[in-house]
């Protein structure tokens, strides 16, 4: 397989597949296929994709022997790390499973546009969400999956993330991007967390604006966040103050602090507040301590913005927004969260009681 210098394989002109059979599911690729000629031909009516390892075959009774032998048939490669209502997050590691990685990429792109599938999938973890019906134990389904490099200069929590078509507008993507920022928050031991490769493509910035919004209005409304690496008292959209026993109308914050306690980029934050109609900033006169830095910031002036919880809710209930996120912490398994010492154990019950 030809790759460039950089890993990545280009498109070839002009090459139109005109069906893909994914397991027993026949749809079109959106986009021209980067498949290799010699296994692909040209126009070629329909490609068999194995449903659980990718693998190809234009030949169906080829297609159908190795359906019968796939060794991912039960089981998918990798390690699960979230299951919950039948839904599962399964990490492979691109350096043990290159060929399901490539043959994941290949398939991929038949959807992605924008992002040159890169080849050199050592370098990258994929995470795949599987749905196992309840009345049939026996196998599973891939219904889609996000990908991440191991070492991400810029905090990257994700490179590239596809719903497959079939499985598409069903809430799914919200729930491998909640997913891709819990594992970044517990890996980030209170570093920045970062948020998806840019740039995104147009139908990607669609789907994140949507799911910082939500992500923003459940934090403002319910004061939960989607990390768990950030410190209690961090996590509250602003201090009532002392004395007062109601809560203010008006609360104010910082757009970073805002960002610190949702695990969200600061650029990102905005995007979200702005698509929701609540970013209305000024320029706060005074030096106010800043969480990010933890210093009084005496260079710039901050930015501030202010937001009635009342527009939060009209927001809210205008976009049938569910209170409850759609990934349950319950869920994580294996190494995920990190196992705490009884020692740490202890002082979060005792934190949680005071
Ligand atoms: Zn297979």
């Amino acid at each position: 397989m030809a790759t460039s210098k950089s890993g990545r394989l280009q498109s070839p002109v002009g090459r139109n597949l005109q069906n893909v059979v994914l397991g027993d599911l026949l749809f079109q690729p959106w986009n021209q296929s980067i498949y290799p000629e010699d296994l692909v031909a040209k126009d070629a009516d329909r490609l068999y994709v194995c449903r659980w390892c990718f693998r190809y075959s234009c030949d169906d009774d080829v297609f159908e022997d190795h359906r019968r032998a796939c060794e991912h048939r039960i089981t998918p490669p990798g390690t699960k790390v979230y299951d919950h209502g039948g839904y599962a997050v399964w990490e492979v590691d691109g350096q043990d499973y290159k060929l399901f990685g490539q043959n994941l990429s290949l398939f991929a792109k038949l959807f992605l546009d924008h992002k040159t599938v890169f080849f050199d999938v050592a370098t990258f973890l994929y995470y795949i969400l599987t749905f196992t019906d309840p009345d049939d134990h026996e196998s599973y389904h891939v219904l889609g999956f996000f990908s991440k490099e191991k070492l991400s200069w810029d905090a990257n929590n994700l490179a590239c993330i596809l719903i497959f078509p079939p499985y598409q507008h069903k809430q799914l993507g919200k729930l491998l991007m909640g997913v891709s920022y819990k594992l970044s928050g517990w890996d980030s031991n209170g570093g920045p967390i970062g948020g998806p490769e840019k740039p995104l493509s147009e139908l990607g910035h669609k789907s994140y604006v949507r799911f910082w919004a939500e992500r923003i209005a459940r934090y403002l409304l319910c004061g939960k966040t989607g990390t768990s690496a950030l410190d209690p008292d961090q996590q509250r959209p602003s201090s009532t103050p002392k004395g007062s026993r109601k809560r203010p109308p008006r609360e104010t914050m910082t757009v970073e602090e805002l960002g610190q306690g949702t695990g969200m980029l600061t650029e990102d934050v905005i995007t979200a507040l702005k698509s929701m109609g609540l970013f209305d900033p000024q320029t706060s006169p005074k030096k106010r301590k800043s969480i990010r830095t933890g210093a009084p910031d005496t260079t710039t002036p901050e930015q501030i913005v202010t937001i009635q919880k009342s527009d939060v809710w009209d927001w809210a209930q205008a976009h049938h927004l569910v209170l409850e996120d759609p990934v349950c912490d319950y869920g994580f398994e294996g190494l995920w969260p990190p196992a705490i010492s009884p020692e740490e154990d202890k002082q979060s019950v005792t934190s949680e009681e005071n």
